[in-house]
């Protein structure tokens, strides 16, 4: 993995009594959130998320953390704190718990719900869960953990404070300071304060939004907006967004009863959390509201409003289905009103596009943040972050989550309140940084890179095999048989040639053949017999040949047969 600091060798032993901060996933990139900090020879892990696939991981369902760093001292870790319900942040729990199932598992109540169904869905069973709140105190072997109430884009979410010998460690989470949420759990200004005073040596500080100026807009300014697309709308609305984000289906639940129309959840992780937050009471759903998907043919389009998952233009999720007409129950039609209230993760465009022009296309309005305020973001932006260096006046700061020029960003406005540059560290994955005698310092790098899930295999795809999966994506393949007799030497069969993805037209081959010949001839006669030689003069004459008339590279495989 590329970082700013190739010189990097294995960091030395941790002096006794400091503190050491490995993070394997999340700096660097918007996804897969790991910390995992050391202490006395003991390790707690803050996060274990996921990323998601883009273009360039074809065929591959989930980027996992790479665990490899703490492969051999599973048996070392106290527990695995969660700070909220994202994937991000609990999508590779699972896998983490498969390699040692008893680690306990310590987040909100929420949070936990979430990774239960997860739990269950890899048949992880009798994990140790420890539920918590905010201002609540435990430890864990040497870490003496403190829960603080946070504000972002799923209910529940929490800050962590860590007490160790070595110091102070404040961990935001994600988080943003809406002064009105919805649900009126703010984020705890008093906490962070307090925990100022007593000193922080470490914060850990999320930059999603480093660079956007200003202050996050309220949630609250979204309701007279989605009023005013319910008032005008005359047939069905179908609503997606993220199917954790139960603060924006409360709001699209309440424009429903607003306007006298039934709600049904449409997707599988949508039904599935929404009958989690409803139970635990983070949403509420009033009576008689609720229908079920396959009863909408009991009421007019004007009288429901749907909620969909595929926000994101996820090939296989309901909005892509019924944006290609292609779902069982959802027709799309013209009149309809689909409201994307979801921000536009980078990487998912075409996707998101392609959904936009197919719902388009069958003749639906389509609303989105680019023309309408129906989505805000989760996280801080420059203005609550420098709240936040402020309140909490940090001896060292970290920056989180967040591709580098995020951190970067996040760095400046931390040095901007008086943070000493040198004790502003930017790292990214597999980055150590030591806490020693109250100074943050980088000290080495551990070896981590990308796990990809592809189906039900974990890790068995490597960076070879994406690239291979790309070459055949783009510029197809061509295969070359050839049949020599083995005592001779002289080819007595082919070349044959087949191709994919290439051209239809098999005789665009002709010229090559008499090159590939010439190629084996010649060999022949200077006493190369081997076959795997014989195969790569192949492929060096066809790709040469290719290279130059057709200005491709395809992924070449020839295949020398010996009788
Ligand atoms: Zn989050
Ligand atoms: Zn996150």
């Amino acid at each position: 993995m590329s970082h700013p600091h190739p010189e990097l060798g294995p960091p030395p032993a941790l002096p006794p009594g400091a503190l050491r901060v490995i993070p394997l996933g999340g700096l660097g990139e918007i996804g897969r959130n790991m910390t995992v900090f050391e202490h006395e020879g003991r390790l707690l892990i803050v996060d274990c998320g996921v990323l998601f696939p883009e273009d360039r991981h074809p065929g591959v369902d989930l980027i996992l953390p790479d665990f490899e760093p703490i492969r051999d001292r599973l048996d070392e870790v106290e527990a695995i704190v969660l700070t909220h319900g994202h994937e991000d942040h609990i999508g590779a729990v699972p896998y983490l718990l498969r390699e040692r199932p008893d680690i306990p598992v310590v987040g909100s109540q929420l949070t936990l719900a979430l990774v239960e169904s997860k739990l269950r869905e890899h048949r992880l069973k009798d994990v140790p869960r420890h539920v918590v709140r905010e201002r609540q105190r435990v430890q864990f072997g040497p870490f003496d953990l403190e829960f603080v109430a946070v504000n972002h884009s799923i209910p529940d979410a929490l800050a962590v404070a860590i007490r160790t010998a070595a110091g102070l460690v404040l961990h935001t989470g994600d988080f943003k300071m809406d002064q009105l949420p919805l649900d009126r759990r703010l984020t705890d200004l008093r906490a962070f304060s307090r925990l100022g005073e007593e000193g922080v040596d470490l914060f850990l500080v999320d930059s999603t939004n480093a660079e956007m100026p200003g202050f996050t807009i309220s949630e609250r300014d979204i309701t007279p907006v989605l009023d005013r697309i319910f008032a005008s709308a005359e047939r069905r609305i179908i609503v997606a967004c993220f199917a954790s984000h139960i603060h924006r289906v409360q709001q699209v639940m309440d424009a429903a009863v607003d306007h006298g129309r039934k709600v049904a959840y449409v997707g599988r992780s949508m039904v599935r959390n929404m009958g989690v937050a409803g139970e635990l009471g983070f949403l509420r759903v009033p009576p008689n509201t609720l229908v079920d998907v396959r009863e909408l043919d009991n009421y007019a389009p004007h009288e429901v409003v749907l909620i969909s998952t595929g926000s994101q233009g996820e090939p296989l999720s309901a909005l892509s289905r019924i944006a290609g007409r292609d779902h069982p129950q959802i027709r799309i039609e013209t009149g309809d009103t689909v409201v994307l209230a979801s921000s536009l993760i980078p990487g998912n465009e075409n996707a998101v596009f392609r959904v936009m022009n197919g719902l388009s296309r069958w003749g639906a309005d389509v609303i989105h943040k680019g023309n309408a305020l129906v989505h805000v973001s989760g996280h801080a932006s420059a203005g609550e972050l420098l709240y936040a260096y402020n309140i909490v006046k940090p001896r060292n700061v970290l920056p989180v989550h967040g591709e580098i020029r995020h951190m970067r960003a996040n760095a400046d406005l931390a040095v901007a309140t008086g943070v000493r540059r040198d004790r502003v560290v930017v790292a990214e994955d597999g980055v150590v940084v030591d806490l020693v005698d109250g100074v943050a310092r980088i000290t080495g790098k551990v070896e981590c890179g990308y796990v990809y899930v592809d189906g039900s295999t974990v890790g068995d795809i490597t960076e070879v095999s994406l690239k291979d999966r790309r070459i055949l994506g783009e510029e197809g393949f061509i295969s070359v048989i050839v049949v020599v007799d083995s005592v001779t030497g002289k080819v007595t069969g082919g070349p044959e040639i087949k191709a994919r993805g290439f051209a239809e037209d098999d005789s665009v081959f002709d010229p090559v053949r008499p090159l590939i010949e010439e190629a084996l001839t010649r060999a022949g006669r200077e006493g190369v017999d081997d076959i795997y030689q014989l195969q790569q003069l192949i492929r060096r004459t066809v790709g040469r040949w290719v290279s130059d008339s057709h200005r491709r590279r395809p992924m070449i495989i020839p295949v020398v047969v010996e009788i």
